[in-house]
């Protein structure tokens, strides 16, 4: 039942973005849907998956209640299911789409402690990395609470499933199916010589288990969260865990994933 299902539309910069905006909402709006940007159902985003990750931020408080869509307005993407030309059907999915039949993706916890005590907890859809600002970093790395290695590089990037994709991917890491309930820590530069050393491949830790990232002291660290940056001084330790949160998509005709997968990266193969 679509009769009075909250909607909100979100778009990018781009032109053809915001023109798919205007055309969907006036569908949406013959349909009945209402407009609510506070406490939405059903958030569509109308760009690529950089969109979605800023939809989903939004709306990170929600993401127990709040299911998500894609529309693509350039290539297929990760988190889009539906193009520009593809309207009537995005209208005739969100019509018959309920929260029961909604696909979960997992999310990765970050838990940022600070030496006053103060904390930062956020969820990251694709991943969330952890560099030093100027010169190399130093930090020591546990899995559920025992000393696994320490680390000198430029940084790592602790991903999700969905994240497997994006700049894990790009700094080496595998691609994961989003079945997989797992997080993967992947190095950025690392250092490794005679004096230090660390285990130089990505590796995929299970949802029962804690990464923690034990920064040296007296440092200027940038952490992102996703496709958001930020800089903080007196960082204790940074905690990454599965506490079971999801991002909920509504139910469509969803490309499989190694379909995707084979479109973005290798195309047709002769
Ligand atoms: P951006 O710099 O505009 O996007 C970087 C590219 O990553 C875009 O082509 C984006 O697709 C794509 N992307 C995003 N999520 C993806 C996923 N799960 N699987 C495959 N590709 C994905 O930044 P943005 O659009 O705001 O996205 C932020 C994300 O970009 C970060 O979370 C990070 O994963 C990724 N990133 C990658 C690198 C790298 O590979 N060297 C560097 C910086 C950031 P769209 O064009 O559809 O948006
Ligand atoms: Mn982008």
């Amino acid at each position: 039942m679509n009769f009075g299902k909250k909607i909100w539309v979100i778009g990018n910069s781009s032109e053809k973005s915001q023109k798919t905006v205007t055309a969907l909402k006036k569908l949406l709006k013959v349909e009945h849907f209402i407009f609510d940007d506070i406490n939405p159902e059903i958030v569509v985003s109308v760009g690529g998956d950089g969109t979605l990750l800023r939809a989903m931020h939004m709306y990170e408080s929600q993401l127990d209640r709040v299911r998500f869509l894609g529309v693509h307005t350039g290539h297929l993407g990760f988190y889009t299911d539906f193009t520009d030309h593809e309207l009537f059907e995005v209208v005739q999915a969100l019509k018959n789409e309920n929260f029961r039949e909604a696909v979960h993706y997992p999310l990765v916890k970050v838990k940022v402690s600070f030496d006053d005590g103060y904390q930062i907890v956020r969820h990251v859809l694709n991943e969330s990395t952890i560099r030093r600002a100027s010169k190399t970093m130093l930090g020591d790395v546990q899995i559920s609470g025992e000393l696994f290695e320490r680390f000198r590089g430029d940084g790592l990037s602790i991903s999700t499933p969905t994240g497997s994709t994006a700049y894990n991917k790009s700094i080496g890491g595998a691609v994961m199916h989003p079945r997989v309930e797992a997080m993967q820590i992947a190095e950025i530069a690392s250092l490794n010589n005679r004096v230090y050393r660390t285990l130089g491949s990505p590796m995929i830790v299970a949802k029962k288990d804690t990464i923690t990232v034990i920064p040296a002291a007296e440092d200027d660290y940038s952490l992102t969260f996703d496709q958001l940056s930020f800089e903080y001084k007196n960082i204790k330790t940074i905690e990454y865990s599965m506490d079971g949160a999801t991002i909920a998509f509504a139910n469509c005709a969803h490309t499989p994933f190694w379909e995707r997968v084979k479109t973005s990266f290798i195309g047709e193969v002769e």
